[in-house]
């Protein structure tokens, strides 16, 4: 199949309208002409063009989507929530392989062309989940490209054999180690980070850990986490996830830590949550620190939400982080695109010449308009090849 392809009539980030020339999967040209006059051609009727969206955290292996509507009953506490999935992983015949595949196909109905997962390994599911997304993966490889985070959800040390698997995980082809709560989980704050930062040394791989540890607690494990990535000079290479701490409305305790991440040019991913204190973007931003989003879970156990579109991700940091100038609502813009991208180490991405041409045609005038109506995505293409359509998706679902 040709990755040629001229998309004409479109306006790159709500700028004047353009053409963008591709050839073999990569923009040669945005301007008034045409670069590849044999190539297709397709009218993009004024819509905003973006960079393909980067979905920079969820959980590719066990979302329910497709699996019928799920009665949430899981009690409040996290370790609730954690349990409760473990078992209903058995009883529900929880797939990895088509459950991946079909939040994949949502994901590219909205645009996105980047997602990193974090996948479950533990010692009941051992590296199923690992081995579903890896397959998964390769069927759709040429439609969205999919970072693997070996992530020990039910804990790394207080379940013996975890580490292990973790060890395989990245054998088998994981891009990146994860972690979890320290303190709260593992409940021991120096062995979990240690484990977590020896498997990277050993691996060359980056590090990405859920902190959902509040206040004080966070900020003992957050602060952890910054003296092994200065210690170990991975400076640029981990990402603390959700960093619920940062939310504290104490600024004696916040406000060094933000230095201390900026110092260490370590990212924060924040979904921008409704239900829990959560990083201040604008703040982290101004700061020089990269931020990233994600849907988390969509549809598993833990909660009924999710939609995998990350326009409407963009609107809900926005909402979290009371962001009304139009300026604002383009960085939230900006950390599910470009933010994200920076995590994940992507070097071709970008709406410009020389880049991969992924990339999203979205309605709007503007692009605040762009992330606060997020209808239904125009046209997306991966590598210059068209794979979705007016919110249909041409490749196929499970
Ligand atoms: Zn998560």
């Amino acid at each position: 199949m040709s990755n040629d392809l001229t998309i004409t009539n479109v306006r790159p980030m709500a700028g004047g309208l353009a053409t963008i020339s591709i050839v073999a999967g990569r923009i040669v040209a945005i301007g008034t002409g045409s670069n590849a006059p044999e190539s297709e051609t397709i009218d993009g009727g004024g819509a905003i063009a973006l960079p393909g969206l980067v979905e920079a955290h969820t959980h590719l292996d066990k979302t329910l989507w497709g699996m019928g509507w799920h009665k949430h009953q899981a009690g409040p506490r996290l370790i609730d929530k954690i349990d409760n999935e473990r078992a209903q992983k058995k009883s529900l015949g929880i797939d990895p392989a088509r459950q991946s595949a079909r939040q994949i196909v949502l994901s590219l109905s909205k645009g996105t062309t980047h997602i990193r997962s974090h996948v479950d390994v533990d010692t009941e599911v051992g590296l199923s989940g690992i081995e579903g997304v890896i397959a998964t993966r390769e069927r759709y490889r040429d439609a969205i490209d999919v970072e693997i985070v070996a992530f020990p959800q039910s804990g790394m040390l207080v379940r013996p054999g975890t580490a292990e698997l973790m060890d395989r995980a990245l054998a088998m082809g994981a891009e990146a180690v994860g972690g979890l709560d320290p303190c709260a989980i593992d409940r021991d704050p120096k062995g979990h980070v240690d484990r977590v930062f020896a498997l990277a040394q050993k691996y060359g791989r980056p590090v990405d850990i859920h902190l959902h540890e509040p206040g004080e607690m966070g900020a003992f494990s957050m602060e952890l986490i910054i003296e092994r990535t200065v210690a170990l000079g991975m400076q640029g290479q981990v990402t603390i996830s959700h960093a619920f701490c940062l939310g504290s409305p104490d600024r004696d305790l916040v406000d060094p830590l933000i230095d201390a991440l900026a110092t260490a040019n370590i990212a924060i991913m924040t979904t921008g949550p409704a239900s829990r204190p959560a990083p201040p973007v604008r703040r982290l931003v101004e700061r020089g620190i990269v931020v990233c989003s994600g849907s988390d879970g969509i549809r598993d156990t833990w909660g009924p939400y999710g939609s995998a579109d990350m326009l409407e991700r963009a609107m809900f940091i926005g909402l979290r982080n009371n962001l009304r100038h139009d300026a604002e609502v383009e960085m939230a813009l900006d950390v599910c695109t470009h933010g994200g991208a920076r995590v994940m180490g992507l070097k071709d991405y970008g709406l410009a010449p020389g880049c991969a041409a992924d990339l999203v045609l979205a309605d709007g005038e503007s692009l605040t308009e762009a992330v606060v109506s997020h209808t239904p995505r125009r046209l997306v293409v991966k590598r210059g090849r068209v794979v979705a359509r007016d919110g249909r998706v041409l490749v196929g679902a499970p």
